[in-house]
């Protein structure tokens, strides 16, 4: 358990990280003695730009003497960030996570949504952190070939640079590769939705029950959903992970270079269309429509690519939108008023 000690000294400002966001104050540990304290954001911080924290996230906080909570003064600049659009906003985006190197993808083996993995892909990638897949529950395949058919089917699409680890809570031993991939003073974040697992193998790689898992109805193999909080879990000889618990809603949110990298067959063979701003629909000398019709790229990935290249086209028009007309607000901003821009946060570069 976290000690949540109680800073006696006079008023201090410390550089801290937070590591669990849960219905209490976020906690944050202090960067240089490793103390933690819940802390509450100083309310111009929450004003101004309508920020909360996210895990990891690295903040100044003051501690001011007898006080048992810190005051969340300042967010430092997110080395990466893990963003989606926020699912209950028509052009709002979510920040999920912060400061992490690897996002790892979990998907069951047993049942893989080639459709969701797309758009779990192109979110890691965005990060610009490393991205790795994780297929879990292999030892419900009983049969070998389906596991190497799956696994083809993800490696396609997880490109040349994400590795695809195939394990079983079943067989401990599988969650060694993605040990290997965290190494001490790493950070990895781990996303997929309820069920899948997640919770699973950070049990196996912490060694010990630190995530409740979630028990299976009888009948429909679900997972109920049953992790609320997010935390950094350190690695026993490793880094850390973060779990995602429940990331439901994967709309992307100004993802050009995630959809670049997730589907860099497209978009390599988009640089031979005739027109740079051909849109692969029927226009003459487009190599994408070329490369479907030699079997190279499928319709499926094709229509996947457009879709999604539509959907961040349309949440930047409404971006857009929305900032023409708070423009008439403008006279507010220039006075050097705050607000309008979702991503604002007071950032300052790490020192
Ligand atoms: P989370 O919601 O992604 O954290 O998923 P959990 O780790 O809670 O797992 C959901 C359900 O799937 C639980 O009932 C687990 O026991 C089960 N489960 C997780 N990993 C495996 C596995 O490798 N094999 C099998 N058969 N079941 C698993
Ligand atoms: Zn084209």
């Amino acid at each position: 358990m976290d000690s949540e000690q109680i800073q006696e000294a006079a008023d201090q400002v410390r550089t801290g990280q937070v590591i669990k966001l849960d219905r209490g104050f976020p906690l944050v540990r202090c960067l240089d003695d490793g103390l933690t304290l819940r802390c509450e954001h100083a309310t111009d911080l929450v004003k101004e730009g309508k920020l909360r924290v996210v895990i990891g996230d690295l903040v100044e906080v003051l501690i001011p003497a007898e006080h048992d909570k810190g005051i969340i003064q300042d967010v430092l600049e997110r080395r990466t960030q893990l963003v989606r659009k926020d699912p209950a906003e028509r052009a709002v985006a979510q920040v999920m996570a912060a400061n992490f190197d690897l996002v790892i993808v979990a998907q069951p083996i047993s049942e893989v949504n080639l459709k969701r993995l797309e758009r779990e892909l192109v979110l890691a990638f965005e990060t610009g952190a490393k991205v790795a897949v994780a297929l879990t529950k292999a030892d419900l395949v009983e049969d070998g070939s389906v596991v190497d058919e799956v696994r083809s089917q993800v490696e396609a699409r997880a490109g040349a640079t994400a590795p695809v680890l195939v394990m079983s809570a079943a067989q401990p031993e599988t969650v060694e590769a993605v040990r290997a991939l965290i190494p001490e003073g790493t950070v990895a974040v781990l996303v997929g939705k309820s069920g899948v697992g997640k919770s699973s193998m950070i049990n196996l790689l912490v060694g010990r029950e630190v995530q409740e898992t979630g028990s299976v109805r009888e009948g429909d193999g679900k997972g109920r959903h049953t992790t609320v909080s997010r935390e950094i879990v350190p690695i026993p000889g490793g880094g850390f992970v973060v779990d995602m618990p429940g990331v439901r809603g994967v709309g992307v949110w100004e993802a050009e270079a995630g959809i670049g990298a997730a589907f860099a067959d497209v978009e390599e063979a988009a640089t031979r269309c005739r027109f740079r701003d051909c849109r692969h629909q029927s226009e003459p000398g487009c190599a994408v429509r070329a490369a479907v019709e030699e079997g190279l790229i499928t319709q499926e990935r094709l229509d996947s690519y457009l879709s999604l290249t539509t959907e961040v086209k349309t949440l930047r028009e409404r971006k857009e939108e929305a900032r023409r007309m708070q423009g008439t607000k403008a006279s507010d901003e220039r006075a050097g008023k705050r607000g309008g821009h979702k991503r604002v946060h007071r950032a300052r570069k790490r020192r």
